[in-house]
């Protein structure tokens, strides 16, 4: 059974992102009683997915490992992984949260060694690199995932395969009895930090991504490049696994569509900037972007300009209309009308990256009534949620700088929620 301590002066952070994690961390370390729920196996969030950061073009990795040391050296933070708040009730100062566990079929033993891994053969998607490989019924998230645990995937149980895991552990870490439990916490402020996914590019039936292998998107493409990932690195054709050089990213990409997602998800712009220095890293590479407007917010104009004057970099001010295939060599051809000039185009490119919008991730259903959400379903704080705060994408779509300054907002509001009742109760 997880045995966890709680009181209305605990803050419960939900969701371990960049975002979940920077609340906790600042509330931890202000001294407070701080428990972090993560629905995946680790934290971190989709950052640990993504190669480079814009605008540095540094590795996540980096504040990742940080972040993931101050967590494990504060013992104010309680973490619960393959954890998910499933109703919340209550008022500020005094909710009670079901969270529901779900096994991990592997406990604290485990050192990471790897021998379970080795001795099953089970195989199934990996969800950290977007289904684009597949992982061991006994895997780690990522190489720097914390908790530094294995799991097994709960299809494997009762097969001969879970049972050679466990035969193959020293440690005696896998417990294959492992059951679903569910603990009801008492807190006095809660963050969601629930995050964001990416637009369902299936619904974008123009560009054909359910049905050309050579259409992408932008969250694929980072893992894609990055040398963990994958495809090792290399930018891989899914069709051939020939190397693609000349890549296509086409913006707003079921964006600033009635018929899709209304909202601008701003990082779009700056991500496909960032991917564009990818694809010029690579020799022959080249890019073509084509788009609405380009949403450089800030100071990453420069970043704009930078890319701007990068030969191997084509600008098109264009939404494409649609994608149709090649027959033989499988190449997606972008067709639509440029606006600078009027004429019709239709260019085949070796890939397409499809720049889809980030969603948020948060289930509505889950939190107290009255909670204010806006009409793309991000959580408002417009104070009237009582102790209820939304940090990082769970409140709009950010980039990792607002997501961090919009988290550690939220740890001084929650602070100032759970510091209220200890001095009404002093
Ligand atoms: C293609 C692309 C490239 C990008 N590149 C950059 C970049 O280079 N630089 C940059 O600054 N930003 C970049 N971003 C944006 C960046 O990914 C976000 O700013 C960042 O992920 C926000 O972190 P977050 O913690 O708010 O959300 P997330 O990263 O989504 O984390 C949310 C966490 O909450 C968990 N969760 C969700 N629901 C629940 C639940 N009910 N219970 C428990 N846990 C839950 C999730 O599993 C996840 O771990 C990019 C975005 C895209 C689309």
């Amino acid at each position: 059974m997880t045995d966890v301590v709680a009181t209305n002066e605990t803050i419960l952070v939900v969701g371990g992102g960049v975002s979940g994690m920077t609340t906790a961390l600042e509330a931890a370390e202000a001294g407070k009683q701080v428990i972090l729920v993560e629905k995946r196996p680790y934290v971190g969030g989709r950052v640990t997915q993504l190669y480079k950061y814009f605008p540095k073009l540094c590795f996540p990795t980096c504040g990742l490992e940080i972040n993931q040391r101050r967590t494990k050296m504060n013992r104010n933070i309680t973490v619960l992984t393959m954890a998910e708040v499933t109703s919340l009730t209550g008022g500020e100062g005094d909710y009670t949260a079901s969270v529901k566990i779900s096994p991990r079929y592997v406990n604290e033993n485990c050192t990471a060694c790897g021998a379970c891994e080795d001795a099953v053969e089970a195989e199934f998607d990996d969800e950290h690199n977007y289904g684009l490989s597949k992982h061991k019924g006994a895997y780690r998230g990522h190489r720097m995932a914390y908790p530094e645990r294995y799991i097994i995937e709960p299809a494997m149980i009762g097969t001969a395969d879970a049972d050679k895991a466990k035969a193959a552990c020293k440690y005696d870490a896998i417990d294959l009895d492992m059951q679903e439990e569910t603990v009801d916490l008492k807190v006095g402020a809660v963050v969601y930090a629930t995050g964001w996914r990416p637009y369902d590019a299936n619904k974008i039936q123009p560009y054909g991504y359910d049905r050309f292998p050579n259409v992408v998107t932008s969250v694929e493409f980072e893992r894609m490049k990055d040398p963990m990932g994958p495809t090792g690195g290399k930018v891989l054709r899914p069709s051939d696994g020939k190397e693609a050089s000349d890549i296509a990213f086409i913006q707003c990409a079921g964006s600033r569509d009635r018929n899709y997602l209304k909202h601008c998800s701003r990082i779009c712009c700056m991500a496909t900037l960032k991917q564009t220095t990818y694809v010029s890293e690579m020799e022959d590479g080249k890019s073509t972007v084509y788009y609405i407007d380009i949403r450089a917010i800030d100071r990453f104009e420069d970043f704009y300009k930078n890319v701007q004057a990068d030969e191997k970099v084509t600008f098109i001010k264009s939404k494409p209309a649609f994608i149709t295939e090649e027959a033989e060599s499988r190449n997606p051809v972008v067709q639509g009308v440029n606006t600078e000039g009027y004429h019709r185009y239709a260019t085949p490119h070796d890939l397409v990256v499809l720049a889809v919008g980030m969603e948020p991730s948060v289930d509505a259903s889950t939190l107290p009534e009255g909670i204010s959400i806006n009409e793309h379903g991000f959580i408002e704080n417009d104070g009237t949620n009582g102790g209820v705060f939304a940090a990082g994408c769970a409140s709009d779509a950010l980039d990792v700088n607002r997501a961090v300054q919009s988290a550690t907002a939220c740890a001084l509001k929650a602070i100032q929620v759970v510091n209220r009742v200890a001095g009404s109760e002093g």
